[in-house]
């Protein structure tokens, strides 16, 4: 056993096995307020929608900076009514990345109409907008970037596009509450912004959450109505909707995560720093990429994704030394069985392919310590040994 291994052994037996992601550390840290939130919604017995969720929907709005917030009961229903708002359906076709969480494409076929999907950029992991004219068909009604990872878009090449083929742009702000492109928030930059609070995302739930941010009073109506059945007064339908609402409980518990969140944040940030300091030679040595984060925007690192050589080994050498890692994603979405349908192939879409073999993601949730992080580090050197014969 090298000294390095017997050290992050050592690490591993002062406490709990490291995790990739461990929300019971942040639980004890706020564990007095939840509770309490908890309750006062126990002592209203109001459960869906109501005070509580309208307060979030504010605070929201607020920390996005947007006019309106719509809450609902999941990303993937953000998704949904985004699309039902602009009246996407049948024989419409939505532009997306195959690089991304199935819910984002998912939604697309839900609504009823036919997600193209365009390759990425490998620096970004993200929708190339350079792709994006030859996808544009007379059918085309909009297009739903996702930042991935906690990274922004390219927003301006995609707005671009969009403006001058007049389609509108929805974006996937899943996974990035609090990231920033060229000084404008994640989910204010296209006409919807959807997000998830799914419990690993940056603000996550005890259970399932969404909301859509929009700063047009039309669409946060229709998204408002659509949530609950098209219903305005009880028992009469506008529209025809979903079942879609936020729990007060998931409010309340999200209110107090809420106030927390640039904090932890911040935390996020600094342990990326850390990698990028940590893992500077594995990158000049050839070994692996570390995530870009490209000027004027603010990464949030919902995951910390890097490419590397030999992932699988290195993920196996990680996994025998106790370290755990996760692959996001292992397929892109147009090789899924569930979009064959579509008629793509092998090699049609090949960055995001190409990417799907080379990715993985590492722990950097908030609570990880620069112990942790080191010991990450001496693994993933101690699995490229001095490449010395490699590069340059
Ligand atoms: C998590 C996620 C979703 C779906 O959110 P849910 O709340 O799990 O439905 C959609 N898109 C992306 C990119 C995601 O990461």
């Amino acid at each position: 056993m090298t000294n390095s291994t017997k050290e992050s052994l050592a690490l591993q037996e002062q406490g709990a096995p490291l995790q990739f992601l461990d929300l019971g550390q942040q639980f004890e840290e706020i564990r007095r307020e939840v509770l309490l939130a908890v309750t006062r919604v126990l002592e209203t017995q109001r459960f869906i929608l109501g005070p509580e969720v309208e307060q979030f929907e504010k605070e929201v709005a607020n920390y996005v900076g947007c006019r309106f917030a719509v809450a609902c009961a999941s990303g993937t229903d953000a998704l949904i009514l985004a699309l039902l708002t602009l009246g996407i359906g049948p024989g419409d076709e939505v532009i997306t990345t195959p690089f991304t969480f199935v819910a984002t494409a998912g939604a697309i076929t839900r609504a009823g109409a036919v997600p193209v999907f365009v390759d990425i950029d490998p620096d970004t992991y993200n929708l190339n907008p350079a792709n994006l004219e030859a996808a544009i068909s007379s059918r085309t009604r909009a297009i739903i970037p996702v930042h991935l990872f906690g990274l922004v878009a390219e927003m301006e090449g995609i707005m671009d596009v969009a403006r001058k083929h007049r389609i509108s742009v929805i974006e996937d702000a899943a996974q990035a509450i609090g990231a920033s492109y060229r000084g404008q928030n994640a989910g204010t930059i296209g006409c919807m912004g959807c997000f998830s609070f799914f419990p690993s995302k940056n603000l996550g739930g005890a259970g399932d959450g969404g909301l859509v941010t929009t700063n047009d009073a039309a669409f946060a109506e229709r998204l408002a109505l659509l949530r609950v059945h098209g219903s305005r007064r009880k028992y009469e339908y506008e529209l025809l909707g979903m079942n879609s609402r936020l729990d007060a409980l998931q409010a309340a518990i999200l209110r107090v995560k809420l106030s927390y969140l640039e904090y932890w944040t911040e935390k996020r940030r600094r342990n990326a720093e850390r990698y990028r300091s940590l893992l500077s030679q594995a990158q000049r040595r050839g070994n692996l990429v570390l995530p870009n984060e490209p000027h004027g925007t603010r990464h949030v690192y919902n995951q910390f994704t890097i490419r590397c050589e030999k992932r699988d080994a290195l993920r196996a050498h990680l996994r025998r030394n106790v370290i755990p890692t996760e692959i996001y994603y292992p397929y892109p979405l147009h090789l899924q069985p569930a979009f064959r349908y579509l008629g793509y192939k092998e090699g049609s879409l090949p960055k995001a392919e190409s990417l799907a073999r080379s990715v993985l993601s590492l722990p950097v949730y908030p609570e990880l310590n620069k112990e942790q992080q080191q010991a990450i580090a001496e693994q993933i050197d101690e699995f490229y040994p001095d490449a010395g014969n490699k590069e340059e």
